[in-house]
């Protein structure tokens, strides 16, 4: 009853606030923003659902949510993969309306976005003053947000050359979810003299309190973020190794990097999987079966100058083709609708098609997503360490699903010394699936935090198996929720994730010895 009068009496005020069109407790809408892309969590309703389009608002709704004690969760595009922006009751901030490019700064490389632009809108806009982010987000960008991309600490195209999404950020400005609404920005913006044009030297890095953060710290209304000028002559090149074997790739990709440098904008490795789903499903398949005798590596080189970019071909060639252990491969071998690399142009639409055309091929429904960040010298033995937990543990998959992790030999590579392992398994959205799929899904991802991954994403299926996994010390745990603490009293923002369910509970309790 008591909770009840509380969500009436806190929706009557955010009404008051953002007028009767944006705020709604309707079935229909809490149906609608009950999940993200994740079948094995239930549909988790919320009791209402905002869409503020300025700070301001932001603020008067965090300050309400205080006055109440109601809980609340951002969302951005909703494409989260790991249950990150949903919220079974209290208060849903769907921020998609605060999508505007406030500055896009051509002479000193920045600019301002509202942090519920997505992706697609917003390099469109940069491609039109030959302008980038570097990174292009993630395959979801058509729908993502740059919150969602900075909250997520989000990997994505370009990211080989360019980082993660933080890595292209300068500052945030955001609402604390204190009892105040306070607002603030980081990076040289928390200078208010200043403009955004840099993220240190004003005072201690605070942005990164709110990277990968997973809307637990603040809720992210304004990004500050790099602009790079985009090289115009882009190259794309595909090699496929002569055997199913992955001990070559660590030593080719660490060629790469060392010999092609700045000219290697994306390189990731498709398993061979993937070629023989592709064809099955190819309407124009070419007469000869293809062959395909091992993963294919894609490279991405791009420079300012075409004689530049020549070069860089030439070096990669040479790398590729050093002890015969690739050939170069074309998808015209599978497909003849695709055109040859030589023809090759780059495109957004191509980018963002890319997830949904290929990963979606198999398995059916595979989004109990583990994706995870190893060392590259690790990189062979992560990925045989994952088909071995697969074997293992065979029997506690959910019934249907493949007993191996298709695509956990998709790899991403990043700069330094890192490399994605995509991966997953699937998940049906049926109650009676749900509590092994989740079992498994838990279960994988303490296995790799406990060969040392690091995961992005962390939602709460990731972010609460590493607290089983014990990957946090005591020390780092009171640390963290010390900083919580210090922005979140009421502890409002995003319960659950990392198996925080308020300051005094004892997170002692989740670990799980496998
Ligand atoms: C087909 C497909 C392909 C994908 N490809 C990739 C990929 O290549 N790389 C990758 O990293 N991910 C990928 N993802 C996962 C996901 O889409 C991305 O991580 C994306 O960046 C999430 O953005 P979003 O706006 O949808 O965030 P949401 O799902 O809305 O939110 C993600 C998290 O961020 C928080 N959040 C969102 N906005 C804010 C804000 N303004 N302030 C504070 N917290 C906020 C939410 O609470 C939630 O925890 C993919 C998903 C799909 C479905």
């Amino acid at each position: 009853m008591l909770k009840i009068s509380k969500v009436k009496n806190a929706y009557k005020e955010i009404e008051d606030i953002l007028g009767t069109d944006f705020v709604s407790d309707k079935d229909f809408m809490k149906a609608a923003y009950s999940r993200n892309v994740d079948p094995a969590f239930p549909d988790r309703w919320a009791d209402i659902i905002v869409k503020p389009e300025t700070t301001e608002e932001v603020s008067e709704i965090v300050k309400i949510a205080n006055k109440y004690k109601i809980h609340m969760v951002p969302r951005g595009g909703g494409a989260d993969l790991v249950g990150g922006s949903v919220s079974e009751g209290g208060i849903l901030l769907d921020l998609t309306r605060m999508n505007q490019i406030h500055e896009i700064n051509v002479d000193d490389y920045y600019c301002i976005v509202g942090c519920g632009i997505t992706w697609g809108s917003m390099l469109s806009e940069l491609q039109k003053k030959g302008m980038t982010t570097g990174i292009l987000g993630p395959g979801s960008g058509f729908a993502a947000t740059i919150g969602g991309g900075l909250s997520n600490a989000t990997v994505g195209f370009s990211s080989t050359k360019y980082g993660l999404v933080p890595d292209i950020c300068l500052g945030v400005e955001v609402v604390l979810p204190n009892p105040d609404g306070t607002i603030i920005r980081t990076g040289a913006a928390s200078n208010q003299y200043a403009s955004p044009f840099c993220r240190y030297g004003v005072s201690p890095d605070f942005t990164g309190l709110f990277m990968g953060d997973v809307g637990i710290m603040g809720i992210k209304t304004k990004a500050f973020l790099r602009l790079f000028p985009d090289p115009p002559f882009k190259a794309r090149r595909y090699y496929m190794l002569l055997k199913d074997d992955y001990s070559n790739v660590f030593k080719i990709g660490h060629k790469l990097r060392k010999e092609v440098g700045d000219g290697l904008n994306d390189l990731m490795v498709w398993p061979s999987i993937l070629f023989q789903l592709v064809y099955a499903q190819t309407i124009n398949k070419p007469s000869k079966r293809p062959k395909v005798t091992g993963p294919v590596f894609s490279v991405t080189l791009e420079a300012t100058d075409q004689r530049i970019l020549d070069v860089y071909l030439e070096k990669t060639e040479e790398i590729m083709m050093k002890d015969n252990v690739t050939r170069p491969f074309e998808w015209q071998e599978i497909d003849l609708d695709m055109v040859l690399s030589k023809d090759w142009k780059f495109t957004l639409k191509e980018e963002f098609n890319f997830f949904q055309k290929y990963i979606s091929t198999a398995p059916p429904k595979s989004s109990c997503t583990t994706c995870h960040k190893v060392a590259i010298s690790r990189l062979n033995e992560s990925v045989q360490k994952g088909v071995q937990f697969n074997l293992t543990n065979q029997k506690e998959f959910p019934p249907k699903n493949p007993p191996y992790p298709v695509f956990a030999s998709f790899l991403m590579f990043l700069p330094n010394g890192n490399c994605v392992i995509v991966g997953g398994l699937g998940g049906d959205n049926t109650d009676e699936n749900r509590e092994t799929t989740m079992n498994i899904w838990h279960k994988k991802i303490r296995h790799q935090v406990r060969y040392g991954a690091a995961h992005y994403w962390l939602g709460e299926s990731i972010s609460q198996s590493i607290v089983e996994a014990g990957a946090y010390t005591p020390e780092f745990m009171q640390f963290f929720k010390d900083m919580k603490k210090a922005v979140d009293p009421n502890f409002l923002l995003s319960p659950n994730k990392f198996h925080m369910y308020s300051y005094d509970h004892d997170y002692t309790e989740h670990l799980v010895k496998d």
